[in-house]
């Protein structure tokens, strides 16, 4: 395959862009090779600049679950830009998406709109501590919640591909307020609330972990941790930038029937726009600039082309709910047909999948939390990778990211997926 342009561009881009992206995971350094740069996408597919087609199975990191150009939103979009791109006022969109989100997100009872889930996360753990009027926050190794400093203590992803295990620029001040305690373990965290009583805050959580790769919690974690919170008055958030209106149209919390006491969402929010919302009980909301004192703001939040982009999407998948189990049904497949392939060939493999997230681990350990993530051959990894990208499928550029599957992956491109995993890993040098 030739990406003659795309070198080029990445040649370009370097010299002006810091890594040549706007963005660390989409370069490609853990994997080896340049970056891809596209130019368009539809349905289930990414066309590069030099003309190759990939099946897209990271989905824009998650927001394209209907599939890319999906027409109601395409043309939800093009209608609204007609009134205006930017108001600063308030308008009517941003009253639907709130009552639409609410009546999606069960623990969601107020919400404010912003523009990434970095945002989100940040203003949640604000609120979290306005309103507890405590500063130390608990969150879990291999969780990501975006790039605010207080997040960048063991954070997975673009942190863990990278092996730095922490951020320059990160006050020591900051770092200490943060607490991280290893996911699906509760000894631990019963640990760090004993030494730290009356002093926390919040405890932030991806109920499901895409940030280390797919990572699912054990039977009944997530109400243990529901029932700690409540006992040690510890705000508990989901973040669901990733999971929400992605694993059941009410997220993580609805599929598990937890509700936390605030919840940050992003990602397939916007439907493909850059919108992000915290939301959760009345009395920790009311916290918030102008009723409260927790200040948080945004020129651009609740952006009219934002809000039309949003409100088709969850508009749709709360009228199609049959989306998410044809979606599970369809992962599963390609999931079980990867590991019967990599069973086939002896390659040591763990599978994640729920929903329509899943990763191949390359380990034989079961993958529960960081450390066993970490255990997986990345050598295997980026040979397995490359070898998809030049068959025509585009997986995530690192060990530590979920991958997507979309709603416009049907059987036949589920069973090409297959047999280009069978072939990627028999072609991987030992
Ligand atoms: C992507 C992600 C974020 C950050 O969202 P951005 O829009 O990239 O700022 C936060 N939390 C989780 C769980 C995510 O997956």
């Amino acid at each position: 395959m030739q990406r003659i342009n795309s070198k080029n561009l990445f040649e370009k881009a370097k010299q002006i862009i810091p890594g040549g992206v706007n963005s660390p995971v989409r370069a490609f350094r853990a994997v080896g090779g340049n970056p891809v740069f596209m130019k368009s996408a539809k349905g289930a597919f990414l066309t590069d600049v030099d003309n190759n087609q990939y099946i897209d199975l990271i989905g824009s990191w998650g927001p394209m679950i209907l599939g890319h150009a999906y027409p109601i939103i395409e043309e939800a979009i093009l209608k609204a830009v007609v009134d205006s791109t930017s108001f600063g006022t308030p308008s009517s969109r941003e009253v639907e998406m709130a009552e639409l989100i609410i009546s999606m997100m069960p623990s969601v009872e107020k919400v404010r709109m912003v523009n990434s889930g970095t945002e989100a996360c940040m203003a949640a753990i604000r609120a979290a501590r306005g309103f507890t009027g405590r500063n130390k926050i608990i969150k879990f190794e291999g969780c990501y919640h975006g790039h605010a400093d207080s997040f960048l203590i063991a954070a997975g992803s673009g942190m863990a591909t990278f092996g730095e295990p922490d951020s320059l620029g990160v006050t020591q001040g900051v770092a200490n307020d943060t607490l991280t305690v290893p996911y699906n373990n509760i000894e631990k965290l019963l640990e760090i609330i004993e030494l730290n009583r009356n002093q926390i805050a919040c405890l932030i959580i991806e109920p499901v972990v895409g940030n280390m790769g797919c990572v699912i919690p054990k039977n009944g974690y997530l109400q243990q941790l529901r029932d700690i919170c409540t006992k040690e008055n510890i705000i508990l958030i989901f973040d669901e930038v990733m999971t929400g209106f992605r694993l059941s149209k009410g997220g993580a919390q609805s599929l598990f029937g937890i509700l936390p006491d605030m919840c940050t969402m992003g990602k397939i929010i916007g439907g493909g726009l850059p919108v992000g919302a915290y939301g959760g009980k009345k009395e920790i909301m009311d916290c918030i600039s102008p009723v409260g004192k927790v200040y948080q703001a945004g020129t651009l939040s609740g952006n009219p082309v934002a809000m039309a982009a949003g409100l088709a999407m969850l508009g749709f998948l709360n009228k199609n709910p049959q989306v998410y189990s044809q979606l599970d049904k369809i992962t599963n497949k390609i999931a079980s047909g990867i590991q019967k392939g990599a069973e086939n060939i002896g390659l040591d493999v763990s599978l994640n999948q729920i929903g329509s997230m899943y990763s191949v681990f390359f380990t034989k350990k079961e993958v529960v939390d960081f450390d066993t993530a970490k255990t997986s051959n990345l050598d295997y990894f980026s040979q397995y990778f490359n070898a998809m990208l030049d068959s025509g499928i585009y997986l995530a550029p690192s060990q530590y990211e979920s991958l997507f599957v979309s709603a416009s992956i049907t059987d036949n491109l589920a069973e090409e997926i297959i047999e280009k995993s069978n072939k990627a890993m028999k072609s991987i040098k030992i």
